[in-house]
């Protein structure tokens, strides 16, 4: 890197920004599109969840596919699709996704226990080709949370009309 003028380092830091927030700029439109409402990075919280929705005791964390180790399984560490684990330098890499993906699991345990649910969504997920689904399934899910917690045990169909209800209300605040 040391070879570049400066201008071509801040426009190269520039682009890396910008492809590292992409991710959870297409969820936050989607989730807002849909009437959701949330915080951002709220620093408070274990591992400052992307993004935080109160109302649905949820923190959403938006994860890169290489860094946090997607489809990685944590007692082999071989690549997966997601993630392919450099050869050079291969017990670095290992190391370090692996400390992340426990990093991961112990901030989502701590966030369980003081009540919140987690929802972590891949960047792979959010290609053009499935971002609608992912998002569908996202909302879907947020709004299955709400009702557990309020503990409205009503049949399926029933709950379904609910869910279009609450996106409805959602939207008046
Ligand atoms: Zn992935």
């Amino acid at each position: 890197m040391d070879h570049l003028t400066p201008q071509q380092r801040h426009k190269n830091m520039a682009a890396i920004r910008n492809k590292n927030t992409k991710p959870e700029m297409i969820v936050r439109k989607g989730l807002w599109k849909r009437g959701f409402r949330y915080r951002l990075n709220h620093k408070r919280l274990p591992g400052h969840p992307d993004l935080v929705l109160r109302k649905y005791r949820t923190c959403i964390f938006i994860n890169g596919c290489f860094w946090h180790g997607h489809l990685v399984e944590s007692n082999t560490m071989e690549s997966s699709v997601c993630c392919k684990i450099p050869t050079t330098n291969h017990d670095f890499w290992v190391a370090k996704i692996r400390r992340n993906k426990d990093r991961d699991k112990e901030e989502q345990r701590k966030l369980a226990e003081m009540g919140w649910h987690c929802i972590t969504v891949w960047e792979c997920e959010l290609k053009s080709s499935k971002r609608e689904d992912t998002l569908e399934s996202i909302a879907f899910t947020l709004n299955h949370i709400y009702l557990q917690d309020h503990s409205l045990n009503r049949p399926y169909e029933q709950q379904e009309e609910e869910t279009g209800m609450l996106m409805a209300a959602e939207e008046l605040y």
